[in-house]
């Protein structure tokens, strides 16, 4: 996606060996126009792909997540990182390690809000390892329902992610592939879309 793919060159910041921070745009503030575009391209590539629901996990995948709903017009369902005591019955778990805070922690879903008659869409704001899609896919699959693919906004070519998912038989469709980073610049791979 050409639109952001400019915005990560103009406003992106290479940090380390592969952290890409974005959060003037994306993580922190957010760019509201350009998740609309965000939203409107994976809903065109996945219209008519008999999807029911999009499901993110929180934080930083729910801007991304709740515009590709509105595009879709499909309900929006964000994993929650901490326990919480309303979250009384029925609650689907796995455990995440995060890759930038580097801790394992448990995210859940309350299962009503999943059925087995589900084909889910998960979005995410950034693919590095994998893991963050990987705990949503066995929360998903816990309820009985199944993942079409994993639309990623930014994927790091570089890290395990996309071979990770795909070996497990899930297709990655991405917006923006960094191939590597060069000087502290990005250089980008083709992108799905
Ligand atoms: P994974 O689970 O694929 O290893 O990492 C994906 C998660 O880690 C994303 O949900 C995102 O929040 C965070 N993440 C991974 N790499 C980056 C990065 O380079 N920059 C930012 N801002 N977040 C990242």
């Amino acid at each position: 996606m050409k639109l952001l793919e400019e915005r990560i060159l103009k406003d992106g910041n290479v940090l380390g060996e592969n952290i890409l921070k974005v959060d003037s745009f994306l993580t922190h503030q957010v760019d509201y126009q350009l998740m609309k575009e965000v939203g409107k391209a994976f809903a065109n590539r996945f219209k008519d792909a008999g999807l029911t629901k999009v499901v993110t996990i929180e934080a930083s995948g729910i801007a991304p997540a709740l515009y590709v709903a509105e595009a879709l017009e499909l309900p929006m369902i964000f994993a929650k990182k901490a326990k919480n005591i309303t979250m009384n019955e029925g609650i689907l778990t796995a455990e995440v390690y995060s890759f930038t805070k580097q801790v394992t922690s448990t995210v859940s879903i309350a299962g009503k809000f999943l059925s087995p008659d589900d084909r889910i869409l998960i979005i995410d704001d950034f693919l590095a390892n994998g893991q963050a899609a990987k705990g949503l896919i066995q929360i998903i699959e816990q309820a009985g329902a199944r993942v079409e693919a994993v639309g990623i906004v930014i994927e790091k070519s570089f890290q395990e992610g996309r071979g990770l998912l795909e070996e497990l038989g899930y297709p990655v469709v991405s917006l923006a592939r960094l191939d590597r980073f060069e000087n502290g610049q990005v250089v980008f791979k083709e992108a799905d879309i």
